[in-house]
């Protein structure tokens, strides 16, 4: 995983400070104890500008979260989409990745974090291909984690907390020791879940299939985008509970994820899958088109700097 790629500003609580300076105390509530909502974003540069990925609706997505655990949080989504635009432009960038947080900062300790000060601050910095270079033209293998999915009465997967990326990093890097490119996560169930930050798909028969939000994943906005393309290019889409067989006898599986983009997966615990097959390869090709600002019955999705 990249190191991060310094930027000059990053916009905290309604201000611009220098990169430096946006440090917070060891002793802020959410470094101890989880309390932390965030995104992850992705900014464009193409021929006609630069143009930010569902912006709103991943702004929508942030305030949803941190209502869910319960942290007031006094900024609309609308509030933080110009935050974030100026955060981009103030910094100069092309393309970017973009990080809100919201999180409890430091006043306070114990479990309970209400009289902890709620902060807010998004960074943007360059960002290249997520899961390596050749992931994206020849896939990448997978394995299934011997780590279960956070269960949606513990930590919900429709919260994307902090909290919940202890369960990725556990799921990763086990995946990484054993040779493969990513992880796979079940559910409580023993039902597919998502990878460790990206929501998968499979191609049986020219149907795609990808676990319902009901199985604890992540309502990721790249799955929701290659849903709506794929069903305009003609393809039935289902979302249904899936098993790990599912995935050995699949005709294709792929990742979707703001930094994963959509991501052909080659091998399932060692079964193979095969090079990048014909439906993943319309789906990237179109998304491409897309963010590129070249498909302009989907301008819809991309807010221009
Ligand atoms: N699942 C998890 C656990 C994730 O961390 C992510 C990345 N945010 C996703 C799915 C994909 O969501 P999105 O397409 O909105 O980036």
């Amino acid at each position: 995983m990249a190191s991060i790629k310094e930027a000059q500003y990053i916009w905290k609580n309604g201000e611009f400070v220098a990169w430096a300076d946006a440090t917070t105390h060891v002793l802020s509530h959410a470094l101890h104890y989880g309390t932390a909502v965030f995104e992850g974003i992705r900014c464009y540069g193409n021929d006609r500008g630069s143009a930010v990925f569902r912006l709103t609706d991943h702004m929508k997505r942030l305030v949803r979260s941190a209502k869910m655990i319960m942290m007031p949080l006094e900024y609309s989504a609308e509030e933080l989409v110009n935050a974030a635009l100026e955060t981009i432009r103030i910094n100069e960038l092309k393309s970017c990745y973009i990080r809100p947080i919201v999180y409890r900062g430091y006043g306070a300790m114990g479990v309970n974090p209400r009289s902890a000060p709620v902060d807010v601050a998004i960074g943007v910095w360059p960002w290249d291909a997520y899961l390596g270079n050749t992931a994206l033209e020849e896939g990448i293998a997978v394995g299934i984690s011997s780590w279960r999915q956070r269960s949606a009465n513990a930590l919900p997967g429709a919260v994307k907390s902090s909290a919940s990326y202890l369960n990725s990093g556990l799921a990763n890097m086990e995946a990484q020791d054993h040779g493969y490119g990513e992880a796979v996560l079940l559910n409580e169930m023993g039902n597919v879940a998502e990878g460790s930050g990206e929501n998968i798909f499979i191609v049986r028969d020219n149907v795609l299939s990808t676990p319902p939000l009901s199985d604890g994943v992540l309502e990721g906005l790249t799955r929701n985008s290659v849903m709506e393309m794929a069903r305009d290019l003609g393809y039935v889409v289902m979302e249904r509970s899936l098993v790990r067989t599912d995935l050995y006898s699949a005709d294709e599986v792929f990742f979707t994820g703001t930094a994963a983009e959509i991501t052909p997966i080659n091998a399932v615990d060692n079964r193979e899958i095969g090079k990048p097959g014909p439906v993943t390869r319309q789906l990237q090709h179109r998304f491409f088109e897309i963010v590129a600002g070249k498909a302009p019955e989907y301008d819809k999705w991309l807010t221009w700097i």
